[in-house]
């Protein structure tokens, strides 16, 4: 049975990925600090004799008994609202994280998988956005803790393929949802549905005319497991190409939830990318992968996650 560690289990695609990997029939390590998590997340595996559980911050020594076959680090603070309440912790989950990880791969002649994101390319001034772009980002603003921790990830990955010779993998996510987001972590479509629900107005930052294209997380999981098992080392874009305003996503929100509210305008977050969307020739091309959920889909269960939580965590402001 083949072994992986899975850093990040506890969160919203950590988890995901672990019960990919379990049905798959790999053993599963998962570990986290829940500092965005939750071991909700996870429960469900509790009994799961091929699934075990470290608590432990990853930007500590990391100690693992036995071999390990691969290792998928998707530890990170992730919503811009958790990454600007913790921005310290997010540069080093990026860096002394990654560096221990990378360690712990070459240890155990693993192979490792990271996740880095669109956000590397910044507020881009290419579009769509391709692997080789080099990207658009303030180092200084108050997004750079995420971005620059993730684009330090990726140097630090290629640096031991090259100088070590480990086995690394490179994934790019686009922004992915479905169940088990956090409905306070402030990403656009939890905070939407969450409004919808409470019956609040529906926020929108800015005039609405930025774009992002949206990813459900099985299409997400999908193209992360095919890279990891790809002979790729350089970096791969997932995402869903299907690009829209986040204007228009308001009015659909509205429509799928047949809220009354309205939405209205505030200010747009500093360094908030206008525009966004994947192009996934090289995933298609290298993986023969591309989304098949589209975002009525998506949508549609991930209100439907939404609608089954409690008062008390529709209410709840912090994690
Ligand atoms: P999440 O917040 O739901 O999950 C992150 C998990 O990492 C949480 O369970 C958290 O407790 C854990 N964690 C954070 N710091 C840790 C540390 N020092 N030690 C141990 N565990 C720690 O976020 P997510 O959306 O599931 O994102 C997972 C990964 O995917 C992140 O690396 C993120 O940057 C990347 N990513 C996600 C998206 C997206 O749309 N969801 C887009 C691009 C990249
Ligand atoms: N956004 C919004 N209202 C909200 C939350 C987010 O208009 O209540 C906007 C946000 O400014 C951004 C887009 O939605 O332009 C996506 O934001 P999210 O935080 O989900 O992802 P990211 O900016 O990291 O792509």
């Amino acid at each position: 049975m083949k072994k992986v560690l899975i850093t990040g289990a506890a969160g919203f695609l950590g988890s995901h990925l672990t019960d990919r990997f379990l049905k798959e029939g790999y053993y599963v390590i998962g570990m986290d600090n829940f500092i965005t998590g939750d071991k909700k997340n996870i429960q469900h595996l509790e009994e799961n004799p091929n699934f075990e559980f470290i608590e432990h911050d990853v930007t500590k020594y990391i100690s693992i008994d036995g071999d390990l076959d691969y290792i998928l680090h998707f530890a990170s603070p992730a919503s811009p609202i958790d990454y600007l309440k913790i921005p310290i912790q997010t540069l080093k989950v990026g860096s002394l994280g990654t560096h221990n990880l990378l360690g712990l791969a070459k240890d155990k002649k693993a192979r490792i998988l990271i996740a880095s994101t669109s956000e590397i390319y910044g507020d881009p001034l290419v579009h769509p956005q391709t692997e080789d772009y080099y990207g658009n980002v303030n180092t200084i603003g108050p997004r750079g803790v995420y971005d620059e921790s993730k684009r330090f990830q990726e140097s630090i990955t290629m640096a031991y393929h090259r100088f070590h010779g480990v086995e690394t993998r490179i994934v790019r996510i686009f922004n992915t949802y479905g169940p088990r987001m956090r409905l306070n972590d402030g990403r656009v479509i939890p905070a939407f549905m969450g409004q919808a629900l409470r019956g609040e107005d529906l926020t929108i930052f800015g005039d609405g005319s930025q774009t992002r294209s949206f990813c459900y997380v099985d299409d997400e999981v999908d193209g992360i497991y095919r890279l990891l098992l790809s002979d790729y080392a350089y970096p791969v874009n997932i995402g869903n190409p299907n690009e829209i305003t986040i204007k228009d996503f308001a009015e659909e929100i509205i429509k799928l939830t047949g809220t009354k509210q309205k939405v209205i305008y505030q200010d747009l977050p500093v360094n908030d990318p206008m525009q966004r969307q994947p192009d996934i020739s090289l995933a298609k091309k290298l993986l023969g992968w591309e989304p098949k959920v589209d975002r009525a889909e998506g949508m549609k269960i991930t209100y439907e996650y939404f609608k089954s939580l409690t008062e008390e965590e529709l209410y709840k402001s912090e994690h």
